[in-house]
């Protein structure tokens, strides 16, 4: 497709971040052209059958919470785009080696009753937490996924907080993952599913900020579920997509985006292998901070603080995964009493604080903890009647140091070091399913490498568009500055997980650079 000589603005990328964004400023009836390098847009909400041509595999992520309680997505009425959304039987489960699980129910009270069969009195702990929970989850998440200062949805967190114990309740927030949930509970099975769920981000289980991770998937699970998107994870993007269009906007993909042109301190250009496109208002980059200020930006056009600052920039850990064709369910040890979609594979709380240290200090951990999704117990139409679409992933440094198991991985990852990791997580899954191995069809293993090739912002296997640890978080994200999308060129906004705040997909990152290109618009003042 012929690019246009001249838009309004270019959004370039189209994860969920750049399909948000360009969906807002279509909305608003700018002239908007989105850019994605790949052949589909997506990003990391992907889907594809190459595993086996009957099963859908979503390449990257696959449960989409925040995307539930996230205005900037729920405000789009994707539904009337085609999405649909699919649960499974139970949001979540931690099985245990005796056959036992730890399980997450939508409702409330089955997730109660559980909890008190394994711990008389965890029931009623239970219905406590998760009751205060609802009272500030809605500011809570407002203030979140507003932009730096969250004016209106912080003063309504605060008031909420109020309710629910004030400095006491943020105090709880701050209690590392690995102990959060001990105080209140006597049963092991809340902490398996907090801890299990703070190990998403890649803030030590023993350090502070974990627990809140932690807490919050744990209660979005309790209080909107892990949803998927019916048909596979495409299928959000496919619906954000065709909204766009419908508005009015242009999507060329197959164009990566090779230079951002600044003139008089002003994003003025995007430039393709096709040729360049001029913009009359603004760029919102969906790219990594990494690419934008490393490269796609020229260095001279930045300040040098800018440059500076970025050299503090912290990645998140790698991930490796592997995509699964089963011929049948899961073979766990011990039959959940309800299926869940995402389950998570660790031997107990201790073992994934060794897991997070071996992971931050360098190791490819010897024991990896593994997260698991069951694709087709979620939504039965990624795979034939009895079979299971399954991945599975974990962590990995970015720069390995050494091995902490005894395969003496060094981190290159070609495919003996490959296929050797892919079986020690695999051997993890057989520890809690015997048998998993005979009803594998086929896997497809992704490295750090493969996941980058298919996606330019998973740097170096990275997910989250930088470390969500908290130096690295609000104000300092991506480097200590505003927090807000503005970058020092005028017109051109940071649109992608590596802005506030953060990882995951909410949209917010393209919603507040959207908002900001149309704050300065009307101001004319083109910041
Ligand atoms: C394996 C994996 C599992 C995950 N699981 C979950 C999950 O279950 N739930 C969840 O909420 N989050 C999950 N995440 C995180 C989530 O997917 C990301 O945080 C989210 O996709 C970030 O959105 P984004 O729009 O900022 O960037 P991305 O989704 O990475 O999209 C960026 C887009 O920009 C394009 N691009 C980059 N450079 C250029 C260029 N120069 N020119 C043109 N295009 C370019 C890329 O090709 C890509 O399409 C997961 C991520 C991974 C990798």
């Amino acid at each position: 497709m012929p690019l246009p000589a001249e838009v309004d603005a270019v959004v370039v990328g189209a994860g969920p971040n750049g399909l948000v964004g360009a969906n807002r400023l279509a909305d608003a009836g700018w002239d908007v052209l989105l850019v994605e390098a790949q052949p589909e847009v997506g990003g990391a909400v992907r889907s594809d059958r190459e595993v086996d041509p009957a099963f859908v595999s979503d390449t990257f992520s696959a449960f989409y919470p925040m995307a539930a309680v996230s205005p900037a997505i729920t405000s789009l009425g994707l539904e009337r785009f085609g999405l649909e959304w699919s649960h499974a039987p139970a949001v979540l489960g931690h099985p245990r080696r005796d056959g036992s699980w730890a399980l997450l129910h939508h409702d409330e009270d089955v997730t109660a009753g559980l909890l008190d069969a394994a711990h008389p009195g965890d029931g009623e702990a239970w219905h406590e937490l998760v009751g205060r929970w609802r009272i500030v989850q809605p500011g809570l998440i407002g203030s979140l996924l507003t932009p730096i200062p969250p004016v209106r949805s912080g003063v309504r967190f605060l008031t909420e907080l109020a309710r629910v114990g004030g400095l006491g309740f943020v105090r709880e927030l701050l209690v590392p993952a690995a102990h959060l949930a001990e105080r209140r509970f006597g049963g092991d099975g809340p902490s398996l599913l907090v801890a299990g769920n703070a190990c998403h981000a890649d803030i030590p289980l023993d350090a502070a900020g974990s627990g809140f991770i932690g807490l919050l998937l744990t209660m979005l699970g309790q209080t909107v579920g892990f949803p998927a998107p019916t048909g596979g994870a495409q299928a959000l993007s496919e619906a954000l997509r065709a909204r766009f269009e419908a508005a009015g906007g242009t999507v060329a993909t197959s164009t990566p985006v090779t230079g951002i042109r600044v003139a008089g301190g002003r994003a003025v250009a995007v430039q393709t292998a096709d040729g360049e496109v001029r913009v009359r208002r603004s760029v919102l980059a969906d790219v990594g901070a990494e690419q934008l200020f490393g490269g796609l930006v020229d260095a001279a056009d930045l300040p040098a603080r800018t440059t500076r600052k970025m050299d503090g920039f912290r990645r998140d850990p790698a991930t490796f995964k592997v995509d699964y064709a089963l011929d049948g369910p899961v073979p766990w040890a011990g039959t959940p009493a309800y299926a869940p979609g995402t389950v998570h594979i660790a031997d107990s709380v201790p073992a994934m604080s060794a897991y997070s240290n071996q992971l931050d200090s360098g190791f490819v951990p010897a024991d990896p903890y593994v997260l698991v999704g069951q694709m087709t117990t979620t939504d039965p139409s990624r795979s034939p009647a009895g079979t299971e679409s399954l991945w599975a992933y974990t962590h990995v440094p970015q720069e390995v140091r050494g091995d902490a198991g005894d395969d003496g991985l060094t981190g290159s990852w070609d495919t003996s070091e490959a296929e050797r990791f892919a079986d020690r997580l695999q051997a993890r899954i057989e520890a809690f399913a015997p048998g998993f191995g005979s009803r594998v069809r086929s896997r497809r293993i992704l490295t750090p490498a493969d996941l980058e090739h298919r996606d330019a912002n998973l740097v170096g296997g990275s997910l989250n568009g930088g470390s969500s640890a908290v130096d690295q978080q609000l104000v300092f994200r991506p480097f200590a500055g505003t927090g807000r999308s503005e970058t020092p060129v005028r017109g051109l906004y940071l649109a992608s997980a590596s802005a506030h705040p953060g990882g995951s997909v909410h949209g917010a990152c393209g919603m507040n650079a959207a908002r900001a290109a149309l704050w300065w618009d009307r101001l004319r003042l083109s910041r």
